[in-house]
């Protein structure tokens, strides 16, 4: 069966790419488990400013605006604005508009607009023929890896996304809490009667077992930062978060590495070529690297990575993944000195 484009992966990359490319073309999606089964469906799914003015707190904020209106015209009972309070190291206070978006709800919603089926893809499913693709027993014209932070079906070395595991919790409180909170943790306001509490890191770890100890603990950190009368842990969920090694997110077109480097051998020696004239797979593309910022990042970049596909487009170099490619070939270079 031909599907003008596929996209592997159900988390929050997955169904945002999946649902803009299906506005225009027939899109499949092929997730191994269920819809949300990566870190997406664990995501306390804070829309929190990120800090600062940094190029990569300007992107994050910026699509966080975008995404938090996307939410509130297209999925309004499942966005919860707040009044969120920042606390900085040195005790400095902000205010800052906020919402909290209910992950599970979000990823069911938009999932509807596109065929779905279950098959876990291993490199032996893809197969590359002249202009098209073969995943399992369906043909495309465009591919798209949206794993999270299981990376490997490139297969290429300089695509390098790091797990951070991490847990949140969901509690009940004598305590109401109008707006969320932000220090080191997030807490949420409290959401049909409970309060979100995001979330643990562990870095490089994609799988463990936490503690009762652990989680008391978790939520001793959020007593500090606010009052929360009679607490008590009514949920949690877990999962890994993909993150990229300068934090941006990954977003465009696959490079060949081999083939580049066949092309242009002076790479390795320091010289520099425009990364349009690389060798790239053809209509290979990946959205990782996401971070803690998914439900920020998705819907907006969705978009753009739809439009830059279908419109045979470069997104921009901070979250192209050629910016990896030539810090792979540095690292080479570096090695071989
Ligand atoms: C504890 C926790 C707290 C978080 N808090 C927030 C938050 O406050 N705000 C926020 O915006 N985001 C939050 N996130 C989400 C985070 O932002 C990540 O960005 C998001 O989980 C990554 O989304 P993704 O779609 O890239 O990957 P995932 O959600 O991991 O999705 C990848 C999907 O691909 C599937 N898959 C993998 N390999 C294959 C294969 N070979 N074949 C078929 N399917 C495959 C997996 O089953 C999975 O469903 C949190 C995540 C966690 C774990």
């Amino acid at each position: 069966m031909f599907f003008d484009s596929i996209v592997i992966g159900g988390g929050v990359a997955g169904v945002f790419t999946a649902y803009n490319l299906s506005k225009y073309s027939k899109t499949l999606l092929i997730e191994k488990k269920h819809i949300g089964a990566g870190g997406s469906g664990s995501a306390g799914a804070f829309l929190n400013p990120k800090f600062g003015n940094s190029t990569l707190s300007q992107l994050i904020n910026k699509s966080m605006n975008f995404s938090r209106e996307f939410y509130l015209n297209n999925s309004p009972e499942f966005i919860h604005l707040s009044k969120l309070n920042h606390y900085e190291d040195n005790g400095e206070h902000f205010i800052f508009d906020s919402a909290v978006a209910d992950a599970n709800e979000i990823l069911q919603l938009f999932s509807k607009n596109f065929q779905i089926e279950y098959i876990n893809i291993s490199k032996n499913n893809i197969s590359h023929d002249g202009d098209f693709w073969q995943i399992d027993k369906f043909k495309t014209k465009n591919l798209v890896f949206t794993t999270g932070a299981l990376s490997e079906l490139t297969g290429e070395p300089y695509i390098k996304i790091r797990p951070v595991w991490g847990e949140r919790l969901d509690i009940e409180s004598d305590t109401f809490l109008e707006n969320s909170f932000h220090n080191e943790i997030s807490i949420s306001q409290t959401i049909n009667g409970k309060i979100r509490i995001g979330a643990t890191h562990f870095r490089d770890i994609i799988e463990r077992e936490s503690s009762n100890i652990e989680r008391e603990e978790f939520l001793s950190k959020a007593k500090n930062i606010v009052e929360l009368k009679n607490a008590k842990i009514v949920g949690s969920t877990s999962g890994v978060r993909s993150a990229s090694y300068d934090f941006f997110p990954v977003i465009g077109r696959v490079i060949d590495s081999k083939k580049t480097i066949q092309k242009f051998p002076q790479l390795i020696h320091g010289r520099k070529y425009n990364f349009t004239d690389f060798e790239y797979y053809k209509n290979l593309f990946i959205f990782s690297g996401l971070g803690g910022y998914g439900f920020s990042l998705a819907p907006y970049f969705g978009e753009l990575l739809a439009n830059s596909i279908l419109n045979n487009k470069f997104l921009d170099d901070e979250v192209e993944p050629h910016r990896l490619f030539k810090k792979y070939v540095k690292n080479l270079r570096n090695r071989f000195i």
